[in-house]
Order: structure tokens, then sequence, then C-alpha cells
């Protein structure tokens, strides 16, 4: 957008603040969340008093104050990609940082949604909604689920070794036993689903032997999908690698990313019941590399996707309801983030992993 350009879409913008906004009798200054206004530079054109009171600047200094002077850095490239993305004239909603005046950085949800002047997007309005509580619950949650995890990790580690004595002499009557043998296979076949949950369980515990090491992303996924072959051919699930020209390392555990990503390509799989393609993306942006797993399967609703990353939350019938809480916790230990975009075509599994050089 050209200055002229800009320097109208301001004007215009200060016309509908002044007639919409800037008067008392007008509802949105009587609104009781804090808010603002910018217009397409970023600037701040209008401050309504709560919002002052939650940032503590003055009314003049938070006038003409930039979207940058407000967010605090590390989450300000997050935010604008938001407000960029604007454009798109419609509702967005995403968690922030902001910086109050004495310093101290809050939590904050922010709803922006564009003003529109004969048709044309003018400016925000920017609603804050202070979470720092939420967040403080959400993380003493994340706490005890992590002391619940490794109890069961004990416990699975403790129960392994009986598991497999029983196992054993299981298979010494099986092969004395002459005759009908279905019973034993069932109980075979429970000890076998009993086995793969505690190693799964085990995953959770602070590993002893963690090796961080360099990883080159590329030569990872091969691995991977080596692995998975078998069951991708048996599934009529043909893969497809976008992560050829990818030349990064990150610095990891080679056996917990491989795990994490094993779970999200067994899923993937698990998802295309009538098979189907699945890609496997790599990207290479900035200071980070971005792995994409994506189906065309069934998709999460979204009532199983707010539920996804708790223990033992399965749709499965045989599933055990880890892979996604594990992948998780391996991700925040590398530094990483996910994404999870899912609709009925399909789900798009979004690793961004901090490279190495
Ligand atoms: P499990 O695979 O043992 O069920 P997970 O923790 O790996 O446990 O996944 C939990 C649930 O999330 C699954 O049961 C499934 O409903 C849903 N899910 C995960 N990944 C996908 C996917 N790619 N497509 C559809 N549903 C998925
Ligand atoms: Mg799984």
């Amino acid at each position: 957008m050209n200055k002229d350009e800009m320097k109208r879409l301001n004007f215009l913008l200060e016309i509908y603040v002044d007639v919409n906004v800037d008067k008392d009798f007008s509802v949105l200054s009587k609104n009781t969340d804090p808010f603002f206004i910018v217009n397409m530079s970023g600037q701040l054109v209008y401050v309504n008093n709560v919002c002052e009171e939650l940032l503590q600047y003055s009314k003049n200094d938070l006038k003409n104050m930039n979207l940058s002077d407000i967010f605090i850095s590390s989450a300000l490239s997050d935010t604008l990609a938001f407000f960029n993305e604007k454009q798109r004239e419609q509702l967005v909603n995403f968690d922030s940082k902001i910086t109050l005046r004495p310093g101290n950085p809050i939590d904050v949800n922010v709803t922006t949604f564009p003003i529109l002047f004969n048709n044309e997007v003018v400016g925000n309005y920017v609603v804050l909604k202070d979470i720092t509580m939420i967040k403080r619950e959400r993380q003493l949650l994340s706490e005890k689920q992590a002391a619940a995890g490794q109890l069961a990790a004990g416990i699975a580690h403790e129960i392994r070794n009986p598991i497999t004595a029983i196992k054993g002499f299981l298979q010494l009557i099986m092969g004395e036993h002459q005759g009908e043998k279905t019973y034993f296979r069932i109980v075979e076949s429970e000890i076998n689903r009993v086995e793969s949950i505690l190693k799964e369980l085990m995953v959770l515990a602070k590993p002893t032997k963690i090796n961080y090491k360099k990883l080159d992303i590329r030569l990872l996924l091969d691995k991977v999908l080596t692995l998975m072959e078998s069951q991708t051919l048996l599934k009529n699930i043909e893969v497809i690698k976008n992560f050829q020209a990818l030349e990064v390392s990150i610095i990891g555990d080679e056996n917990q990313m491989k795990q994490v990503f094993i779970n999200y390509i067994k899923n993937a799989i698990e998802a295309m019941k009538d098979g189907g393609k699945l890609i496997v993306e790599g990207i290479h942006l900035n200071e980070s590399v971005h792995i994409r797993i994506i189906d065309h399967g069934s998709g999460i609703p979204p009532e199983i996707l707010r539920r996804i990353n708790e223990p033992f939350f399965t749709t499965k019938e045989y599933g055990t309801g880890l892979g996604m809480l594990i992948s998780n916790e391996i991700i925040e230990e590398h530094k990483g983030k996910l994404n999870i975009i899912s609709n009925t075509e399909g789900t798009c599994i979004e690793v961004k992993l901090p490279i190495t050089s």
C-alpha cells in the first residue's frame, strides 16, 4: 500500500472514530472491555478508559503509540502476522503478551475485527482480555499432569517385568497344551496390549538416557518413513515426500524425535481408512524448520481436538490415547511448537523446531 493510500485510509478512520466512538452517547465508548482502535499503519488512534487503566499509560501517551509498543517483542512477530491477516476481513482471536507501563508483561487474549467504512477496511478494533490468571491455572494443571505422568511411567516400569514373566510362562503352557487354544490367544493378545501401553507410558518418564545431538531432519524423516513403510503399503497409502531439498539440522534426542513423527504418521495412517495420499513436508523458514504431516483422512472434530492431549483419550478401539500427549511433551522439551489444522478433508500436523547451524 502506498503512502497516499495509507493517509487516505487513516483519514477515513479518524472520521469514523470521531463520529462513532469519540462521543459520550456512543455505545462503543461505554464498552466495559478494554479495547483500542488501530489504523492501517498500526498506530493507536483511540483507547477506551478501561484499556487505559489496564495498560497504565495516559491517554495522551497511548495515542500515536504503535502495536510494537504494546505487544512484547517476542510475541510481536506472531501478533503482527495475525494483524496482517486482517485483510481477510473477519474476526480474529489469539493469545499474546502485552507490556504495561511499569514494564511487567501480562498475558492477554486478543480479539480483533476490521472497521469498515464504505466497504473498505480502514482500521481494526482490538479487544483485550487479561488472561494472566487463566494461564497460571493452566500452568499448574500441566505441572500436575506432568507429575501424574511421572507416576504412571514409574508404575509402568514396575509392571513390565512381571508381565514379561507372565507372557513367557503363557507361551510355555501354550506349547504344552493340546487342543482348543482360543482362550490362550485372547490372554496373549491382551498381554500384548498391556505391553504396548506400558511401552508408551514409559516414554513419559524423564528418560535417563536422553542424548541430545545434531540431527539432520531429512535423514530423520527418511528413517521414520522407512519404519512405517510396511504399514503404509498395507493400507494402500501413497507417501509424498516434500523434504528432499531440506538441509537443516536440529539439536535433539533421536529416539524421542522419531517417536514424535511415528506417533503423528501412525495417527495419519489410522485416519485414512480407505488409503490415499500422505504428505510429509519440510520447510526451512528463518531460524526454524516446519515439518508437516498432512493426511486426507477423517479430520479431527473440534470436540475431539479440545481433548486430544488428555492422557488415555482415544476414539479408537485399540488406541492408547497417549500418542498426542507424549509427542507434545517431547516437542515442548525441544523448544518447538505444534500446530494442528483439521477439517473434514483431513489434518495437518505442523511441528516447528529451532534449527542449529
Ligand atoms: P490414539 O492414536 O491411541 O487414539 P493419540 O493420542 O495418538 O491416541 O490420538 C488421540 C485421538 O486424536 C485419536 O484417537 C483420534 O481420535 C484423534 N486424532 C489424532 N490424530 C488424528 C488424525 N491425523 N486424524 C484424525 N484424528 C486424529
Ligand atoms: Mg496415536
